[in-house]
């Protein structure tokens, strides 16, 4: 479909995406693991040999998002994870990776164990303070990799600078935009080479699928070359029912943002202005140190995940969550349905304060989410 359409249209007719065979208006899900020859022993479909990595509908979910991200080429993966992980394995053994610091922890976790293990030079820096960027990439780097804005701290970093930094340092610049969407920040129209997104979050929206998926700006980019072929010689496939119900939940993709956006805005506002809450992590506040950068770059919203720390201590904050009544209490965020987190729980050891509270902002009524927050914070 044409990437010039807004994402609304692109989403809603899942870029094109219908049954040919019986005239469906939505597409089947193509459940072969391999494909017939004739008698002349060619394909009776040229594009489709065996499972691992050929399929209609992976190909056709990877399509929506192509078309969303304006991306030459986009590759699904069965997780985030294994997105994040088919970047690094790209890289060569004693590469160099400046990396931005206090992001997703399960990015961070692995990535540092495997760069011990690859022999990959790995530094982390602060990359939301430009002059921190700028110096970690006066040295020559073989990838960037940034997370805006990050998971759990909000923080937001300047990708048209990031790529500029990275390219001086022959770097290529990966961007984790899966707290924004494709819908919010296009980053390879910013200078990004390559994004990830967490399609498990937002871009499903429904909590029922794990994914994960990379779109590059240059298909000739030789990582790119690099990362489709491990992910068909190395077998790091989505299954053909997750594409699919993937598929079905980016239609709303744009919709949904619309409303977590606004849900989320209201949220902060109210929160900010709370006197049982010492701070409020949400770049759609003028105050948050990210306004400026994220005003720039994200366009329709300012996102649906937001952190706040709770006054007191951690008994309080936990007194908090357990009071929640709408807000879900589970790890994860993008779906329909509010979500809240301790996360300090979960990573004890890596400075989030034990006063924080991570929220995820659903479709619901904003006046039932602040109600509900009124109601626990007393
Ligand atoms: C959840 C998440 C990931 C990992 O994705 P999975 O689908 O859980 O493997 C990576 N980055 C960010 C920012 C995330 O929130």
């Amino acid at each position: 479909m044409n990437d010039r359409l807004e994402p609304a249209t692109i989403a809603a007719q899942a870029a094109g995406a219908q049954d040919v065979a019986t005239g469906g208006v939505v597409p089947g899900i193509s459940v072969a693991s391999t494909y017939l020859r004739g008698e002349d022993y060619g394909l009776l479909r040229p594009e489709n040999t065996y499972g691992r990595d050929q399929n209609d509908t992976v190909r056709q979910a990877e399509e929506v998002v192509r078309a969303l991200e304006g991306a030459a080429a986009s590759l699904l993966f069965p997780s985030g994870m294994a997105a994040v992980a088919a970047v690094f394995r790209a890289l060569p053994s004693g590469a160099r990776v400046v990396m931005q610091t206090g992001i997703y922890w399960g990015t961070l976790k692995w990535v540092r164990d495997y760069c011990v293990r690859r022999a990959i030079i790995l530094d982390e820096v602060e990359a939301s303070d430009a002059a921190a960027l700028a110096a970690a990439c006066r040295s020559s780097a073989d990838m960037v990799w940034i997370e805006t804005p990050s998971n759990p701290w909000l923080r937001c970093v300047d990708i048209t600078a990031a790529a500029g930094h990275a390219h001086k340092a022959g770097a290529v610049l990966v961007v984790d935009g899966t707290a924004a969407t494709p819908v919010l920040t296009r980053a390879l129209d910013l200078g990004a080479d390559v994004v990830m997104h967490s399609a498990t979050k937002a871009l499903n929206g429904h909590s029922d699928v794990l994914a994960g998926v990379l779109s590059c700006r240059d298909d000739a980019l030789p990582m790119w070359a690099e990362i489709a072929t491990d992910r068909h010689d190395a077998g790091a496939i989505i299954g053909p029912f997750e594409a699919w119900l993937l598929m079905r939940g980016m239609r709303t993709l744009p919709l949904r943002l619309e409303r977590m956006c606004a849900n989320a805005q209201a949220v902060a506002e109210w929160l900010d202005a709370h006197e049982g809450v010492e701070a409020v992590l949400y770049p759609g506040l003028p105050g948050h140190e990210g306004h400026e950068v994220a005003a720039r770059q994200m366009r329709g919203g300012y996102g649906y995940l937001l952190s706040f720390l709770v006054k007191g201590d951690r008994a309080r904050a936990l007194d908090v969550v357990g009071r929640l009544r709408l807000f879900h209490r589970a790890t994860s965020l993008g779906g329909v349905e509010s979500l809240v987190e301790h996360r300090h729980t979960i990573e004890p050891h890596t400075g989030i304060p034990e006063t924080l509270l991570r929220l995820s902002v659903g479709i619901e009524d904003a006046g039932d989410l602040i109600g509900d927050l009124a109601g626990a914070l007393g």
